[in-house]
């Protein structure tokens, strides 16, 4: 396996990494506080350590977890009706979903939003104590791994912004009050957005175990895909002694999963738009909401910036993605030189972007039980939710099996030959 991590060029001079984007090894410099750090071949932003901190970021973590169980626990908000009144609940939205037969969306919502930010959250947590109380168990590395790697699966932030749209559609008809629950929900919302914020992933692998000396020779050097550790190419296929996880010198059969995930895609991306998301008995008759009626009724309601929202999270990003995933693997397959920048930059954003697509279906996880009035109102939700969360779950995983360092080697080994 001649395939290494790519090109042999190294700037500056101190701690060796490989970029995970493009491959390129690089040394970095320590960093001044506020500084940044850009790859010089593809752009991407190395290192940066304005406004990080591990002390902060322990601290959200910490909150962050601790505000996750009242926010799952107690009522987000309740609607009140010719003197009764519904709340919803988190767990109550997935019930109801699980209830009328529409697994898959219930199974997804009680793991974005209840189960793996526990677990994404409790281990963050673990791993910057151990690491501020000077302790480095040999699993650290893992659990830092994983919590890394439960980053983008862990929504609690998506699912508020998912609540305020169906907060916004209930209360554009009926008188709604914000619960203790859903106070919870905005803390833990924001927490974990400043961990995210916090957070330098880089000076916690440091503080984990500190990058060794690059290879003699830097042609046969393999980078872990987690944590950038730059080992020599005979340690292929064993574990990173870092974070453990099996090293290689690209992700694996990276191209055909990436496509046969696409097909996928686009063959539930019409589904997914034309059935519809929910359906509402007003007053003995049904009205189904596909995703552009939704979108027309916030802005006929006034609500353009959330119809905006949607339409972007929900129609511009999936479309963005799978286009955006066809055109790199062209890329690969035609050896292409052309805008390798601006294609590595686009698939940083499609990976990063992903997971705000949930957005609509959260919605309807978080209205589904408040409007439950037997024949005067009530809400359920219908085939098109499945077939979307399914095209949000399918892109975002064919993102993360892509391996953008693909196209620079199809470029180079075309120039080289
Ligand atoms: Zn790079
Ligand atoms: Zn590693």
């Amino acid at each position: 396996m001649k395939q290494a991590i790519g090109r042999a060029s190294c700037y500056g001079s101190a701690m060796t990494i490989a970029c995970s984007d493009c491959g390129t090894l690089q040394d970095l410099p320590p960093l001044q506080r506020g500084a940044t750090l850009v790859c010089p071949v593809c752009r991407s932003r190395l290192e940066r350590t304005a406004g990080r901190s591990l002390i902060a970021a322990l601290a959200c973590a910490i909150a962050t977890f601790l505000l996750l169980f009242p926010a799952n626990l107690l009522p987000l908000m309740q609607v009140s009706m010719l003197g009764m009144s519904r709340g919803s609940r988190i767990y109550s939205g997935v019930a109801r979903l699980w209830e009328h037969h529409w697994v898959i969306p219930a199974i997804l919502v009680a793991l974005f939003v209840m189960i793996l930010p526990l677990l994404r959250f409790g281990l963050l947590s673990m791993v910057l104590a151990l690491l501020r109380l000077g302790r480095r168990p040999h699993w650290l590395g893992r659990g830092y791994r994983w919590a890394m790697h439960l980053d983008s699966w862990a929504m609690p932030d998506v699912f508020l912004l998912g609540a305020a749209v169906g907060y916004s559609r209930v209360a554009a008809n009926l008188p709604v009050t914000v619960m203790p629950g859903g106070f919870c929900l905005i803390g833990a919302a924001l927490g974990c957005m400043l961990t995210r914020v916090s957070l330098d992933r880089r000076t916690v692998w440091r503080a984990i175990g500190m990058e060794q000396e690059p290879p003699a020779h830097a042609v046969g050097a393999i980078s872990c895909a987690a944590c950038e550790l730059v080992l020599p190419e005979d340690q292929l296929l064993t574990p990173c002694p870092r974070c453990g996880l099996r090293l290689r010198a690209r992700k694996p059969v990276s191209m055909m999963r990436t496509l046969a995930l696409v097909i996928a895609g686009f063959v539930l991306y019409f589904p997914a738009n034309l059935y519809p998301m929910s359906t509402d008995l007003q007053m003995g008759t049904h009205v189904s909401h596909r995703i552009i009626d939704g979108i027309l009724d916030l802005f006929g309601a006034g609500l353009w910036p959330l119809g905006v929202l949607i339409f972007c999270t929900s129609v511009a990003i999936p479309l963005l993605k799978l286009a955006g995933l066809s055109w790199f693997m062209f890329s690969v397959k035609r050896a292409s030189r052309k805008r390798l920048v601006l294609k590595t930059s686009l698939h940083r954003f499609i990976d990063e972007i992903g997971r705000w697509s949930n957005l609509d279906v959260f919605t309807v996880a978080v209205f589904v039980p408040v409007l439950q009035f037997d024949s005067l109102a009530s809400a359920d939700a219908a085939p098109g939710s499945t077939a979307f969360i399914l095209v949000v779950v399918l892109t975002m995983i064919a993102s993360q099996v892509f391996d953008p360092r693909l196209m620079w080697d199809a470029a180079l080994e075309f120039r080289g030959g």
